[in-house]
């Protein structure tokens, strides 16, 4: 439950219900969730509206989960669901662009006109301001981690080369495994070896930090952003990722401009923040707020 002023009033953690429970499971979650929430608001005013952020490819103008993997939902109206179901307003969005608002609003972007945010976790993909609004290109926009870098590695998407492939921190974990023998808890398992001087964490970190410049580099050529934030549970390592990635883009840019590359602010509440904001833009949008 969150305020209009962005504070936090209150939370509550549920697990994703398996994906093996059908498309309609999840959706009783979130109705659950919202009723709990509701119940405990205070009296005054109570709840005016739900945000909610979903992954996969989703479409904000018809508020439509197109396709979004991990729970399992084609073409479902979410949005329409949830409002016919509590009677509220509902805000709904993308996770990484809900996640690129708040930090654009709240975070490490404050005040810029353009920039990219990518959180590296389970995948790779950019959140996109271009001139003071967000890029959302039908749902499809900022889809980065899926380019071909040329590393030949077949990815979830059933492409080869993908950024991703090598360069989300499930990869890296993943790969460090492989080449090494070792099993690992991490990417930030990794990281320490790689700090440690163990070679295998050097080979399979030096993959990953050049496709990932590589794919900012282009998304810095076409947008021009003042700054890239990098989020994620991956940014956390510091300089042994910021590092390498900014001398490779900095030896692929040439003449054009260098975002400032910084890590982002709001750790794992920028979805959270996002999806408040966007319940709050859509009653400013109703004349309600
Ligand atoms: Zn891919």
């Amino acid at each position: 439950m969150v305020d209009r002023d962005s504070t936090v009033r209150s939370r509550l953690r549920r697990p994703t219900p398996a994906r093996d429970r059908g498309p309609e499971e999840i959706l009783t979650a979130i109705l659950a969730t919202v009723e709990e929430l509701t119940a405990a608001a205070p009296r005054d005013g109570g709840v005016r509206a739900v945000g909610l952020a979903v992954t996969g490819i989703v479409d904000e103008r018809r508020g439509m989960a197109v396709h979004s993997e991990n729970v399992g939902w084609r073409n479902v109206p979410v949005r329409s669901r949830i409002e016919r179901a509590t009677g509220l307003p509902v805000g709904f969005g993308h996770d990484v662009r809900a996640g690129t608002l708040a930090e654009w609003r709240l975070g490490a972007g404050r005040g810029l006109e353009d920039l990219v945010f990518v959180p590296i976790g389970t995948g790779v993909s950019a959140g996109i301001i271009v001139q003071g609004r967000p890029l959302t290109g039908g749902g499809h926009a900022g889809e980065i981690g899926h380019v071909d870098v040329g590393h030949g590695e077949p990815c979830t998407c059933g492409g080869r080369g993908c950024v991703e492939a090598v360069a989300s921190a499930a990869a890296i974990a993943r790969r460090y495994a492989a080449v090494s023998g070792r099993p690992v808890s991490g990417a930030r398992d990794v990281a320490e070896r790689l700090v440690a001087g163990d070679a295998a964490a050097r080979r399979v970190w030096t993959d990953a930090t050049e496709a990932l410049a590589l794919a900012l580099a282009w998304t810095s050529v076409v947008l021009a952003p003042q700054a890239i934030l990098l989020g994620g549970g991956l940014a956390r390592s510091g300089s042994v990722l910021f590092e390498p990635i900014r001398q490779a883009l900095d030896g692929h840019l040439g003449m054009v401009r260098r975002p400032r590359l910084v890590p982002a602010a709001l750790q794992d509440e920028a979805g959270l923040l996002g999806a408040a904001l966007l319940a709050w833009e859509t009653l400013e949008q109703a004349g309600t707020a």
